[in-house]
């Protein structure tokens, strides 16, 4: 039978002492999407414990002197119309937008929003922008367009040898592709041809995960660039040719890796993560900070309690509830419930691998290099640049400019973010922060993008656990899930709470698919497993608009 929907925040104190609870365990956008949307849809309270300070999880921004960075650039796009909403009645789109995308969105906001009211970025705070994309691949200390587009700018780059070598492999795979299909390298080299897939592909992909692309499971690329063929970007370029760019990211078609524009709030992801545990604590909710969850409590296949530490004090606590969402590691999980699970679930539990993300910010007066726009003489127009150059470890380099010009303190400076995927036990992650900036300023140098002496000022961000990967012992996760799945009342929710490469949209999507099922009495969870592979499959089924 279905729950009754009411609105919590209108709750007399009785109702209040009957009032079921729901603990969420982290404040990232999985987290704060639950406890909003059991705020909208149903009379539970949700308490949300957080073990940093802040809310928005990877996808918080981090206010150096005034200077904000985004800690992987975070670009909010999504198929999900409902996703799309959820952001906008969050915060509304800017005033003077006037393209094919900007019409898409105002259409989507509430219905007291009109575009006529739409704020204006010069002096209301709480909006999205509608950002243009541009990312490169430098390599060869050369720009290569993004995705790699096959034009006679990217061959007489490459030059006459190197071209041929790629158009044979590629007609090579084309006529007889592999038949086996397992690893990463495997589907790039049916999509590609082993020598584009050699120049483009491998190294930095290696950078991300660390381990050779053979040895990632296929899944991976299946999930995140199952569109993406030479044959997808050259129509996408044929496309752009005929109609002219712009309106990109209202082709729900388009595959993710070639929208052309995106939403971004103002101050960068955090914001929206800020505005909504605003609009959470508004309505009755709580949110708790500086606790960490630590132990499950369970009564047979039901969690009656969850036990936090308060990190300033060291002082522990019970929070009973009715339902539990866990946005925590999967593996950090698994070792907390009071009840061990099975020892086959703690293998797979303990066997599963992350990789790890430094970003350095550094604050420059200008780029050495510089394109033909107006602001060209300080620097280029990119958001983001894959940065392939064999002989540096960096991996990407974020220009926050252009996100968005608010997140820098004096629009006369540039502020770079230059990012490192490791492991915690590398070197780079243990080295001091004046021996990580010298590293990062040093590197930079090297390849041609600032000089040195450049550097105004600098700070480093680590960040545990960012990308759950799809290797060591993920192929058994069936196992883990099979075990969870079997407390009613447990739900993992989001990134590293199922395990899954999930960006914001489907990390929200498992948030609002949980409280669905709470909301409907369901108690089947496949669904929520589903969000991100089968996803178009459910928004249709569920007929979400
Ligand atoms: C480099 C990079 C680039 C990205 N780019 C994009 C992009 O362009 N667009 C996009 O939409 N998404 C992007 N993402 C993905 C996005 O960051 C994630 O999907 C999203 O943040 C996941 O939300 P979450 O709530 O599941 O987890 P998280 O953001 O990881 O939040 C989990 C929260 O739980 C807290 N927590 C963990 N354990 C405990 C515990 N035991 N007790 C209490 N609290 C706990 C953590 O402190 C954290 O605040 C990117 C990610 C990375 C790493």
């Amino acid at each position: 039978m279905g729950r009754r929907v009411s609105a919590s925040h209108s709750m007399d104190p009785s109702t209040a002492m009957t009032q079921e609870k729901a603990i969420i365990i982290g404040a990232g956008p999985a987290g704060l999407t639950a406890a909003y949307e059991l705020l909208m849809r149903t009379g539970i309270k949700p308490v949300v414990i957080e073990k940093s300070d802040c809310m928005g999880g990877i996808s918080r921004t981090v206010n150096y002197k005034g200077n904000r960075i985004d800690i992987g650039g975070h670009r909010f796009f999504s198929k999900s119309d409902r996703v799309m909403k959820w952001w906008l009645q969050m915060l509304p789109l800017q005033a003077s937008e006037h393209g094919p995308a900007a019409v898409r969105y105002h259409s989507m906001e509430p219905e007291n929003a009109s575009s006529a009211s739409a704020p204006d970025p010069a002096v209301a705070d709480r909006l999205m922008l509608l950002r243009p994309r541009k990312s490169r691949i430098y390599y060869l200390r050369r720009f290569f367009d993004y995705p790699i587009s096959l034009s006679k700018d990217t061959l007489l780059k490459l030059g006459l040898w190197r071209t041929l070598k790629i158009g044979a492999s590629y007609m090579q795979s084309a006529l007889f592709p592999l038949k086996k299909e397992e690893t990463l390298e495997e589907f790039f080299i049916n999509r590609f041809g082993r020598e584009l897939y050699r120049t483009f592909f491998k190294s930095y992909t290696e950078k991300v995960w660390g381990v050779p692309c053979n040895r990632i499971s296929a899944e991976w690329g299946a999930q995140r660039i199952k569109g993406l063929s030479v044959w997808s970007t050259l129509l996408h370029a044929l496309r752009k040719l005929v109609k002219g760019s712009g309106g990109g990211i209202g082709q729900k078609d388009t595959q993710t890796s070639l929208i052309e524009e995106f939403l971004y709030p103002k101050f960068g992801p955090g914001q929206m993560w800020d505005e909504a545990a605003r609009r959470i604590k508004e309505m009755g909710g709580e949110i708790l900070t500086g606790y960490r969850v630590g132990r499950i409590l369970t009564d047979g296949w039901r969690v009656k309690a969850v036990e936090a530490c308060e990190a300033a004090t060291g002082r522990t606590e019970i929070f009973a509830g009715d339902y539990f969402f866990s946005t925590a590691p999967v593996q950090e999980l698994m070792r907390s419930f009071d009840v061990a699970p099975p020892r086959n679930v703690l293998e797979v539990s303990d066997g599963l691998v992350y990789r790890d993300f430094i970003t350095v910010g550094l604050l420059v007066r200008s780029l050495r290099i510089h394109d033909g726009t107006a602001q060209g003489k300080k620097l280029i127009g990119d958001n983001w640049i894959y940065i392939q150059e064999p002989d540096v470890l960096l991996g990407r380099l974020q220009i926050f400019n252009n996100w968005s010009p608010f997140l820098v303190a004096d629009a006369a400076n540039v502020w770079l973010g230059l990012e490192y995927f490791c492991n915690e036990s590398d070197e780079i992650w243990n080295l001091p922060d004046d021996r990580v900036v010298a590293l990062a300023s040093g590197e930079l140098s090297k390849i041609g993008i600032i000089d040195a002496g450049e550097v105004l000022d600098s700070t480093v961000l680590r960040m545990a656990k960012t990308y759950p990967a799809y290797f060591g012992t993920y192929h058994r996760f069936a196992e883990i899930r099979a075990h969870v799945d079997r407390y009613t009342n447990l739900f993992l929710i989001g990134r590293n709470g199922m395990h899954r490469y999930n960006n914001q949209d489907h990390s929200m999507l498992t948030a609002m698919m949980a409280v669905d099922l709470i909301a409907e009495g369901e108690t089947d969870k496949t669904g929520l497993w589903e969000v991100n592979t089968e996803w178009d499959y459910h928004e249709a089924k569920r007929n979400v608009r």
